[in-house]
């Protein structure tokens, strides 16, 4: 799967691609992350990549010249994208929206800045997503979160694919609580089925844990 972010900010992404699951994927070859800089796609002398709004009223946008080019350009390499934008009133990301995604082959991720972008860029745009009702300043860091959480799923990446399924949301009910050692800390004693080695018993224990769990925190 190949992941392509539209950002002012590429080096936002560095961190992300050198760091854990996201980096054992993308050396396995089975994901690649490719923040492409829109200010590469300004055509002015100063790289210029926003502008003030028509009609007036507070800061800036991003042009739409740098992200038309920077995608034609994506286009002539052969590349075929489903195109998203990061919007504070999109398609509320979850779970299953993540699921969708991994079953792509290509996703482009534009990142907003400033009051946002032109809304002539939505003529290339499949969806408009969110991460939830609050104003990041950017898009790059629901860039990420979508990233992540759908690198996950692609099938390899994570090395043992049971932890995918005992996952949260993956069947509408919340984890089970995990222990580790020590057994006992603080007086707080680790249940002592978990430790019975009977694994019948331990499964429905756990099984009735995420049913209560999720009746208690996610009803
Ligand atoms: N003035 C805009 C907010 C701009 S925030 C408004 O009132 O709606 C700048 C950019 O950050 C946005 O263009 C968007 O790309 C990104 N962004 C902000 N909040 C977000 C959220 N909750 N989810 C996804 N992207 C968000």
């Amino acid at each position: 799967m190949k992941f392509f972010v539209f950002t002012i900010f590429p080096h936002f992404f560095d961190c992300f691609k050198e760091t854990g699951i996201v980096a054992r994927g993308i050396e396995k070859g089975l994901v690649s992350v490719e923040a492409i800089n829109l200010r590469d796609y300004a055509k002015d002398k100063h790289k210029t990549v926003d502008d003030v709004v028509y009609g007036g009223g507070p800061g800036m946008l991003l042009k739409p010249e740098p992200i038309f080019e920077a995608y034609d350009d994506l286009k002539r390499k052969g590349h075929n994208p489903y195109v998203l934008i990061t919007e504070p009133w999109g398609r509320r990301f979850n779970q299953e929206f993540a699921k969708e995604l991994s079953e792509k082959e290509e996703v482009l991720i534009i990142c907003g800045r400033y009051e946002g972008v032109d809304e002539r860029v939505k003529s290339i745009v499949d969806e408009e997503v969110s991460i939830g009702d609050f104003i990041l300043s950017g898009g790059e860091p629901a860039a990420l979160v979508i990233m992540d959480s759908v690198i996950r799923l692609i099938p390899g990446v994570v090395g043992d694919e049971n932890s995918l399924r005992v996952d949260s949301f993956s069947d509408g009910l919340i984890g089970y609580p995990n222990y580790t050692r020590p057994a006992e800390y603080k007086g707080m004693k680790v249940p002592e089925i978990l430790r019975s080695g009977d694994h019948k018993k331990i499964a429905l224990w756990r099984r009735w844990k995420q049913i209560e769990y999720t009746y208690k925190k996610r009803p």
